[in-house]
């Protein structure tokens, strides 16, 4: 053939800037295309073997890559099924697209999907070359063509020497990719990153070996690939030790993963895979660990909006043809077919560890502790995969059993519903820290679950939400008859004074906290007429205040206003037990003498205020005079005055009330919330009673 020139024939504008300049930033996939194209054109081969119609030896195909550092060349061979000079004219030469000038305005700043939307692979060569030279020979008996092009419309195609089946691409780089795009290193880094388990065999040049200080190649190729991955076995042909040792080869640091689910089908699309549950340290999550394949090329490990968001804490790999290859992360979550897929994998993994759960409980048991945040994040997240995991998602109680939902349900409705049919759920966070309340309640007939995982706030939002009239409550954040209420509580007992001066009482001597954000804890004191033998004094924080700021927390915020508040304890007090019957009666007796005038005072300007308050509250605006007022105020601030008297003098008694001060400081231990200087005088004064 005489040597032929033209131009290759792009209906829009010359392609060729658009490929340097759009694809900059991912031009590392150059390698990935052109080595996949060696590869098709290997199997194609393989194919027409198969068929009859090509009757060489195909046992032993190889693509190889090598660079010339000198040269400044890297060169991809296969001895595939080549093609002819018509056939570069029309693979190669002829890139009309229709619709191209529309397509690359709409993605102008997306390279890659120009590359995957036109099947421009042998172009991304381009990305890192100023010349790219092809030379192949086909199967056919013709002779061998040369085509090379300067990264300007214009070609040049003719007649070679190549005496060997299959083609060579040879790149001859440009000044930026030079350096580093002809290093051993750079090269066989891409390749192990995208071409490690495609079907055909992948070598970048010899083996090497320390010999005399010096590395030297031996005579063993350098085979980049493993070509028949895991995935696309069978299920039936492998055993737990190959699930683990790929797994082990994709993550080397990780340790043995939970369960795995290996993914086959080919209907409605295409799809392959292994997902391996992780086991997940030091609360370490990441979520680039799945591997997405396209016929065995890597495609990406950003997964985003292929597989659901909360699969996203899976590792693995998942392979189908179906998903487009070479486009945008929009582009990907906007695909159908991708939607499909997302779909079908959630449905999948539900199905797999409902089968799990029903062969094997006591296996999904044990693994269930650390299972739990996939499932409940799923849960979370996903309406589809929470109908399904409402079946196998398990509650574990102190005592370390599991329960399904239903059967948990089952297990506490008798005893834990409350007057009112609620069905109140008891859990604790820390079994080692709240272990005085899980037995009080054990003492009563109730069960205790453990919720102090991450999600587990959320989840018993949700639970509570999904499940008609059930409520969930922390075991010390309240008394047990108030946490399930099986009768009206009993009314306490004290008259104002009474409570005024017992509120100062306890409160003056609680030792200062701090909550779990360093901040200092603040206190109410709560007067609750309980059992004769239950406790005398508790300390409990509020439910809904204590989630909220854990939601907060989880959220990440911390200046929103729940992040602001700081800890809210209540101090309750059983007003029926002898030993606070007995320190109040002391205390009122103590200090009768100094308070008596002030109690008398207090109730006299009450008196006063209470008529005055009520005249202002009906009168229109300005019917309420002036002077009365300036007498309301007056008298307001006179009642101020005085209480703070009051409480001045008891607090001063309750100073020198060891028992009372032994008593607090008891429900603080107990709350887990006595420490340093405050534990300290504690054992003092312990240790001086005795
Ligand atoms: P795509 O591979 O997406 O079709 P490419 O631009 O990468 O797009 O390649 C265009 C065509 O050129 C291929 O479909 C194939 O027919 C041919 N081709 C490319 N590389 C080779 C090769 N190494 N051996 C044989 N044919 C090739």
């Amino acid at each position: 053939m005489a040597q032929k020139t033209g131009s290759i024939n792009v209906t829009s504008e010359n392609i060729f800037p658009v490929i340097k300049k759009f694809l900059y930033s991912d031009h590392e996939i150059f390698l990935r295309e052109l080595v996949s194209n060696a590869v098709d054109a290997t199997q194609k081969l393989k194919t027409l073997a198969r068929a009859g119609e090509f009757s060489g030896d195909v046992s032993d195909l190889k693509v190889r890559v090598s660079v010339d550092p000198e040269a400044g060349t890297l060169t991809v061979s296969d001895s595939g099924i080549g093609m002819t000079a018509e056939e570069i004219d029309k693979y190669i030469n002829q890139i009309a697209f229709s619709g191209a000038t529309e397509f690359l305005d709409k993605y102008k700043k997306d390279g890659a999907s120009i590359i995957g939307h036109f099947g421009l692979g042998f172009y991304s060569a381009f990305m890192v070359s100023k010349k790219v030279e092809i030379r192949s020979k086909s199967y056919k008996d013709e002779p061998a063509t040369m085509w090379s092009c300067e990264g300007n419309p214009d070609y040049i195609m003719e007649e070679c020497d190549k005496a060997e089946r299959g083609t060579d691409i040879i790149l001859y780089l440009d000044d930026e990719n030079k350096a580093n795009m002809s290093m051993k290193y750079t090269i066989e880094g891409l390749l192990k990153k995208y071409c490690k388990y495609l079907p055909v065999p992948v070598v970048f040049g010899k083996k090497t070996e320390w010999k005399d200080g010096k590395e030297v190649d031996t005579d063993e190729d350098n085979q980049i690939n493993e070509t028949s991955p895991l995935w696309t076995k069978q299920p039936a042909d492998l055993k737990d030790e190959d699930y683990l040792k790929f797994y082990h080869e994709l993550y080397p640091m990780a340790p043995d993963p939970l369960f795995w689910i290996h993914l086959n089908v080919d209907y409605p699309f295409n799809l392959t895979g292994v997902l391996y549950f992780p086991k997940i340290e030091n609360n370490e999550f990441r979520k680039d660990r799945i591997q997405l394949f396209c016929n065995q090329v890597f495609v990406t490990d950003q997964v985003e909006g292929v597989v659901p968001e909360f699969m996203m804490l899976l590792h693995g790999v998942i392979d189908s043809p179906d998903i487009p290859l070479n486009v945008s992360r929009s582009y990907l979550q906007s695909d159908q077919n991708v939607k499909k897929i997302s779909g079908y994998i959630t449905k999948k993994v539900a199905d797999r560890l409902n089968e799990i759960f029903n062969e094997d409980r006591k296996k999904y048991e044990e693994k269930w502790d650390d299972l739990k945040i996939f499932i409940q994040y799923g849960m979370l997240s996903d309406e589809k995969f929470y109908d399904k995991a409402i079946n196998f998602a398990l509650v574990k109680n102190t005592e370390g059993f599991y329960y399904t939902a239903e059967e948990y349900r089952k297990l506490v409705e008798g005893n834990q519903t409350d007057k009112d049919g609620q069905l109140i759920y008891l859990y604790a966070t820390d079994k080692v820290a709240q272990f005085s309340y899980i037995e009080e309640a054990k003492k009563k007939g109730y069960d205790v679950m453990e919720c102090g995982g991450q999600l587990d706030t959320p989840w018993m939002n949700q639970q509570e939400q999904k499940q008609e009239k059930c409520h969930y409550n922390r075991i010390d954040s309240d008394t047990l008859s108030n946490l399930i209420r099986k009768a009206d509580a009993k009314k306490v007992t004290l008259s104002e004074a009474e409570r005024r001066e017992g509120n100062a009482l306890f409160s003056s001597q609680i030792p200062a906290c701090t909550g779990t954000d360093g901040k200092k804890v603040e206190w109410s004191i709560d007067f609750q007429a309980m059992e004769e033998n239950d406790k005398p004094v508790m300390v409990s924080q509020n439910e809904w205040m204590r989630r909220m700021k854990e939601m907060n927390h989880l959220q990440g915020g911390g200046m929103s206003f729940y992040g602001q508040m700081p800890d809210q304890y209540n101090l309750i007090v059983n007003t029926e037990a002898p030993t606070v019957k007995k320190v109040m009666e002391a205390a009122q007796a103590g200090v009768k003498d100094q308070v008596a005038g002030i109690v008398a005072e207090i109730s006299d300007k009450e008196a006063q205020i209470k008529p005055l308050e009520e005249e202002k509250y009906k009168a229109k605006a300005g019917e309420f005079s002036q002077d009365k007022d300036q007498l309301l105020d007056e008298l307001r601030k006179d009642v101020e005055l005085l209480k703070a008297q009051e409480r001045d003098i008891v607090s001063k008694y309750a100073a020198n009330d060891n028992t009372l001060r032994q008593l607090i400081d008891l429900a603080l231990l107990e709350g887990g919330m006595l420490k340093g200087e405050a534990l300290a005088k504690f054992i003092a004064r312990s240790q001086s009673l005795l």
